[in-house]
């Protein structure tokens, strides 16, 4: 296996050169001595060389573009290249942080137009593109209820609820915000406890209660069934509801959560509208509000402050609102994002975002019903856009989750995600997105029920996959806490 993947070393010749510089036309001088190493080894190739060696490189490495990559939570959308132009037009990849609003007044207008298209897909107020992922999203949300509560002289509002089915940012926001979670059980069809929720908000415990977050659909792929009810109850005790949108895939353009009485929410552009995930940032975690919420926006907004005529354009500024909770970005957030989710945004138009989320949702049933009598799906009713099923099966105790994800690699497709949510044992949660069409489906559900035969008959054929891989297993949590990123150890760690 080892020898599969050269180093750049390997294909070093002494004396190849990559480049040519021009003649020199300033008088010439001595480098400084002391900082000229003898002992760096530089590889010596040919640039032809240097670009087959990366795309190699850059081919073992399974990616969005080249397969299908259902990984639940994470929206592994397609990402247009059409995306790619806009964000590299001159006008917007060349200006300047600094420059003064005067000189970027086509940049505030984008982010004007897409701030206020952001609020109407919800049904909120007002927006901040600020967040530069979900997560940072969920952390401007819970202190704009902090400091809602403060402002109103509530500080002792310091209790979050949040379910357990919850991806693992809701609780770590809460405690990074300085206020505490309680957990709330789900019910037998994958909703959130109400009994549970009423007893959380009865009596003296309101008096503390803070807010809720929740997921719609949830982690599970459900679309809580008792929805109003819960943001009823947390209404009712004082708090306020965070919906957490990384979902809004499905949603878009036939739920908005404003008007379901959400107080705020995020989205994840990164998910939702199409624009890279990249090793955790950058991205745009764009948080929405209701009225209550407005003042404590985190900022700079772009406003309008003279509307157009037919002469002349609008002209659009920055401010803070008046109790913002301050900034989390430098200068205008991840503004790349914002102009790729706004060419997003505006190619679909709105009856686009609706196909969205029916085609989102229609491929992720399609999978479930088609893979639900091999595998054992535990919620299995009608889903959102994802879908969690068991990657385990009773007859065969040693095959694994893990071990269906290994060897859908041979497959040549990208696993879902494993282990996740932590409510069911054994999870697969399996998001295709409505950008797939029905041969990719199809090829998905032949290979997963290819494994499942395989896992009665050859289960060694998963324990020990991938098979087809420059390397096999490796160890993920040492792989991802010590990373290797010089070229020659790399040889070295891949056949430890
Ligand atoms: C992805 C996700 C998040 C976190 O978003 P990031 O942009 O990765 O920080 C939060 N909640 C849910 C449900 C998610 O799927």
């Amino acid at each position: 296996m080892d020898s599969a993947i050269p180093t750049i070393y390997d294909i070093s010749v002494p004396g190849r050169h990559g480049s040519k510089l021009p003649d020199v036309d300033v008088p010439k001088s001595d480098m400084p001595a002391d900082l000229l190493r003898a002992d760096v080894r530089l590889p010596e190739v040919s640039e032809l060389q240097v670009v087959r060696h990366f795309v190699d490189l850059s081919e073992l490495n399974h990616a969005i573009d080249k397969g299908f990559y259902p990984l639940g939570s994470c929206t592994m959308k397609y990402n247009p290249k059409i995306n790619e132009d806009m964000a590299r037009l001159a006008g917007f990849a060349h200006l300047h942080p600094l420059a003064d609003e005067s000189g970027t007044q086509g940049a505030l207008a984008l982010m004007y137009e897409l701030q206020n298209w952001l609020a109407e897909i919800s049904g909120f107020k007002g927006t901040s593109l600020q967040p530069a992922a979900g997560a940072q999203g969920e952390f401007a949300g819970i202190l704009m209820i902090r400091n809602y509560h403060l402002d109103r002289g509530e500080p002792q509002r310091t209790t979050i609820l949040v379910p357990n089915s919850a991806h693992g940012t809701n609780p770590a926001t809460c405690t990074m915000a300085g206020l505490n979670v309680k957990e709330l059980p789900s019910d037998q069809d994958g909703n959130v406890d109400l009994e549970a929720l009423r007893a959380a908000c009865a009596g003296d415990n309101a008096k503390t209660i803070a807010g809720m977050m929740i997921t719609v659909p949830n982690t599970l792929g459900l679309f809580e069934a008792h929805i109003l009810e819960a943001l009823e109850i947390v209404h009712a005790a004082g708090g306020l509801m965070y919906m957490d949108g990384a979902n809004m895939n499905a949603l878009l353009g036939v739920v908005k959560p404003g008007e379901l009485g959400f107080d705020v929410m995020h989205y994840n552009l990164h998910k939702t509208f199409s624009t890279p995930h990249g090793g955790g940032g950058p991205g745009c975690g764009a948080v929405a509000v209701g009225e209550k919420l407005l003042p404590f926006l985190p900022g700079p907004l772009v406003q309008m402050i003279e509307a157009g005529t037919d002469d002349e354009a609008p002209l659009y500024g920055l401010r803070m609102p008046e109790k913002s909770i301050g900034r989390l970005k430098a200068f205008h957030g991840n503004f790349g994002m914002h102009v790729r989710a706004y060419t997003y945004i505006r190619m679909h138009g709105a009856e686009g975002l609706k196909r969205i989320a029916r085609h989102a949702v229609l491929n992720a049933n399609y999978i479930r019903v088609k893979l639900q009598n091999a595998y054992h799906v535990p919620y299995n009713r009608i889903c959102g856009h994802e879908f969690v099923m068991e990657g385990h099966f009773k007859d065969v105790p040693d095959v694994h989750a893990l071990d269906i994800s290994k060897r859908l690699m041979d497959y040549g497709i990208h696993p879902p995600t494993n282990y996740f949510p932590l409510i069911v044992p054994e999870a697969l949660l399996i998001e295709p997105t409505e950008t797939e069409d029905k041969a990719t489906l199809d090829e998905f559900i032949a290979a997963m029920l290819k494994i499942a035969q395989e896992a009665h008959e050859t289960p060694e054929l998963l324990t020990s996959a991938p098979h087809s891989t420059p390397v096999s297993r490796l160890d993920e949590v040492r792989a991802a806490k010590q990373l290797v990123l010089c070229c020659s150890p790399v040889r070295q760690a891949a056949s430890d």
